[in-house]
């Protein structure tokens, strides 16, 4: 048995994971199947996945993530599936089909299989390899994972479906007229109400299918609390925060909240929040209801989800928003979707993004792109993590492309083409806080719209840049 701890959970091709961790970092993966409350052992090929899809660009985050948090302790031997046969993941195994060991050592780490891909030679042999094996295999059975008795009763509630049962109610039952009266009773002053009136009136026009039952469970006990600077910083607040435990917003006393201002934004911001989140009690179970339910890898996504929502809310210009950098990006996806709106943000929940983003791109890439996200917000905020610019190019490439392909097509001149990127970058970083602008490598995309073009044959020549 091997002691592991459990250091995330992730979404993936529409199933959860739980990542493992052990004390020499080699990870490891369960399936969570939350329908029939269990933990399974995955296939080979799911762990290949995994480790290349999810740890590669997480890896010094996940370094993180095992220092800081306390984790729970889980035995198990690391074993996946091959065929019908559960097999301990081992050396003579990987080698087995075919992969190389680059160090020599026991390891199945990240940069280990990094290297590694099931072609369909190492397929060919896969299979033979099981049908050779046949005797002691255990058959594919629920594992029993100890983790110290401790089972908190907390819920997550993803999206409306999760509301449905946990409610007991329709989507249907709650109007924003209903969100109307109760903004009119809440204890705070009229200056907020008119601005969270003016935010239900704009979102109505907008989105009249949203769920709204998260809202209307915050608004009946909602509080806004305006604090000094240094008493929100002593609460390691920038600006303001959303509590949902508490269901209060905390905000600075000295704004003045003028339409178009910072203040005023980050005010719609925190006001938005008590729309899509909320933490309640049913019985003696505690739901959390959230688009990320408790991947907090993701956390970036909601946030920037929720200035995006936040900017849909009022008739500004765009002005220096929360989480600027994430939110363009995001925003431009999601306008090159025709498969998904903001709507669906509070109706659906992260895993239903993913998948409709890959939709939208033919491929099974969004994962790793909401991860690079994640890392990129953690670059800009973290003192203790670096990444260099060139990490980021596939997500740069995966926002261009989108946006390319809505905005560029074959009867356009060279000048135009440029157009259309100059215009991509200059959204990109519109706004965004000083750093994240002088570290952003815009001449990528010079470099990518010469390789997007080739691979379109569309005729492009990019002119003489001065330098
Ligand atoms: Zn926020």
């Amino acid at each position: 048995m091997i002691e592991y701890r459990i250091i995330n959970y992730v979404m993936h091709k529409g199933k959860e994971y739980i990542i493992l961790c052990d004390e020499k970092n080699r990870y490891f993966f369960l399936e969570n199947d939350k329908l029939h409350n269990c933990k399974r052992y995955i296939t080979l090929q799911e762990f290949f996945e995994l480790a290349k899809n999810v740890c590669v660009v997480k890896r010094d985050l996940m370094q993180f993530a095992l220092e800081e948090k306390k984790q729970k302790k889980t035995k198990i031997i690391p074993k996946v599936i091959v065929g019908s046969l559960v097999l301990p993941l081992t050396l003579t195994i990987l080698q087995n089909f075919g992969i190389k060991n680059q160090n020599n050592e026991y390891s199945y780490g990240v940069s280990y299989v990094q290297e590694s891909e099931l072609d369909s030679e190492t397929q060919a042999r896969l299979n033979k390899f099981y049908e050779d094996v046949q005797s002691d295999m255990e058959f594919l059975k629920e594992i029993s994972v100890d983790n110290d008795g401790q089972d908190d009763i907390v819920d997550f509630v993803y999206d409306s479906h999760g509301l449905d049962q946990v409610l007991g109610n329709k989507k249907e039952d709650v109007t924003y007229d209903n969100i109307r009266s109760l903004i009119e009773q809440l204890d705070m002053s009229s200056e907020y109400k008119d601005i969270y009136i003016t935010l239900a009136n704009n979102l109505e026009s907008q989105y009249p299918n949203m769920d709204l039952r998260i809202w209307e469970k915050n608004l009946s006990t909602l509080k806004v609390e305006e604090m000094s600077d240094e008493a929100l910083k002593g609460m390691g607040v920038e600006y303001g925060a959303y509590d949902r435990r508490s269901n209060t917003i905390y905000i600075q006393d000295d704004y003045e909240f003028v339409p178009g201002t910072f203040e005023y934004q980050i005010l719609v911001h925190e006001f938005t929040h008590p729309i899509r989140t909320a933490l309640f009690m049913i019985g003696d179970v505690e739901y959390i209801c959230e688009f990320c339910g408790g991947y907090d890898n993701y956390v970036v996504v909601d946030e920037a989800m929720n200035s995006i929502l936040s900017l849909r809310s009022y008739d500004q210009e765009e002005i220096q928003i929360a989480y600027c950098f994430q939110s363009h990006m995001l925003e431009i996806m999601i306008e090159c979707m025709d498969n998904y709106t903001m709507e669906d943000y509070v109706n659906e929940d992260i895993a239903y993004f993913i998948n409709k983003l890959n939709e939208a791109n033919g491929n099974d890439e969004a994962i790793r792109m909401l991860n690079l996200m994640q890392m990129n917000r953690d670059d800009y905020k973290r003192d203790d993590i670096y990444f260099e610019q060139d990490q980021f190019y596939d997500l740069y490439d995966y926002v261009a492309k989108m946006y390319y392909r809505k905005n560029i097509n074959n009867n356009m001149t060279s000048e135009e083409i440029t157009a259309v990127k100059d215009a991509l970058v200059t959204r990109i970083i519109t706004d965004v806080p000083e750093e994240t602008a002088k570290e952003f490598d815009s001449a990528h995309f010079d470099d990518y719209l010469v390789e997007y073009c080739n691979e379109n044959g569309i005729n492009y020549s990019p002119s003489t840049k001065v330098k």
